[in-house]
C-alpha cells in the first residue's frame, strides 16, 4: 500500500493581521491591538504534541520580531519554521523590489533567530505571481506554497510559467523552485476548496473527511492549512464587518480546536510530514 502523507500547514499571524480585517485594522495600528498569538499557538502545538505530528508554520516576520520566543519553542518541538513574509502584504500589490525586500527581510530574521535555514514561503492570501517565484529563487528560498486552485477568491494568484513535473511527480519551476499547492477536491473538472482555513470550520467533519480521503487517493499528498487565530474563540470581534467578511472570519471559530483533534484521530494511519521532510530537503 503506498504512504498516505498529509502535510499541516500553519500560517503563523495575529488575529488583527488578517485581509478580511484589513479595513478595521490597518498596519498603522497593529502594535496597538490585542497580541492572542502566544496563546493561540500554544493551544496548536500542544494539540501536534498530543497527537505526535511534525508540521509547517509559515512565520510572519512581524510576529517574528516582535516575539522570537515563539519561533524558538515552535522549532524546539521539532517543527519546520518557513516564511509567511514580513508585512502580509499581498504579492499582486508590492513592485518588485518592495517584494523581495519583504522575502528578505522575513528569511533573514527567523533564521537569525533559530540558526537554521528557511526554506519555504506562503504568500498571504495565496497572492502568488511569476515574479515572486523568481524572487524566491533570487533570495534563496526552495519551495513555494502559495498556489490555490480554488478561483473564485479574488485575491488567489495563478502559478503563471515554465513549470515541469520531477520524476516524483512534484512541480518544480524552470528556477528550481518547487511548488507544494495547497490541496482542493476535484470532482468532474469542477474545484472545491478542500485546503482547510474557512472552509475546514464551514464543512461538516464527516463530509470534510470525506474529501480528503478522496484527495489523498487521487494524489501523493493532502496539504491542510490553518492559522491561529481560527482556533481563539475570545480574539476581539471586528464591528461593522462586512457580512460575508465577518462570516469567513468567524464561522466555526467556537469548536475548531476539537474539530482539529477529531480530524487528526481520523487520519492517525497516515504519515504527517514538514514541507521540508516532503521534499528531502533535509
Ligand atoms: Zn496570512
Amino acid at each position: 500500500m503506498t504512504e498516505k502523507v498529509i502535510l499541516v500547514t500553519v500560517d503563523l499571524e495575529d488575529w488583527f493581521q488578517v485581509e478580511n480585517l484589513r479595513g478595521h485594522f490597518p498596519h498603522s495600528c497593529w502594535e496597538t491591538c490585542e497580541s492572542r498569538v502566544h496563546a493561540s499557538t500554544g493551544a496548536l502545538l500542544e494539540l501536534f504534541d498530543q497527537h505526535d505530528i511534525k508540521c509547517t508554520f509559515f512565520v510572519l516576520g512581524w510576529i517574528a520580531e516582535r516575539y522570537p520566543e515563539i519561533v524558538r519553542q515552535i522549532a524546539s518541538q521539532g517543527h519546520e519554521i518557513a516564511s509567511h513574509g514580513y508585512g502580509h502584504r499581498l504579492c499582486t500589490g508590492l513592485n518588485r523590489d518592495d517584494l523581495r525586500d519583504d522575502l528578505q527581510k522575513s528569511k533573514e530574521l527567523l533564521e537569525g533567530i533559530t540558526g537554521q535555514t528557511v526554506a519555504g514561503y506562503r504568500a498571504p492570501s495565496f497572492s502568488v505571481t511569476s515574479e515572486l517565484i523568481d524572487l524566491l529563487a533570487e533570495t534563496g528560498h526552495r519551495y513555494d506554497s502559495s498556489y490555490n486552485s480554488f478561483g473564485m477568491n479574488s485575491r488567489y494568484g495563478k502559478l503563471e510559467g515554465a513549470w515541469s513535473k520531477t520524476s516524483g511527480k512534484l512541480i518544480q519551476s524552470a528556477n528550481g523552485i518547487y511548488e507544494i499547492p495547497v490541496s482542493n477536491l476535484e470532482i468532474a473538472g469542477k474545484v472545491f476548496p478542500w485546503g482547510g482555513g474557512g472552509f475546514f470550520r464551514l464543512y461538516p467533519l464527516w463530509l470534510f473527511c470525506r474529501g480528503v480521503q478522496k484527495i489523498l487517493k487521487q494524489q501523493q499528498y493532502y496539504l491542510f492549512y490553518c492559522h491561529p487565530w481560527e482556533f481563539d474563540p475570545g480574539q476581539p470581534r471586528a464591528k461593522g464587518l462586512r457580512p460575508d467578511y465577518r462570516f469567513r472570519h468567524y464561522v466555526g471559530i467556537e469548536d475548531n480546536l476539537n474539530k482539529l483533534d477529531s480530524f487528526l484521530s481520523m487520519f492517525a494511519d497516515c504519515t504527517f510530514k514538514t514541507c521540508n521532510a516532503f521534499l528531502k530537503l533535509n
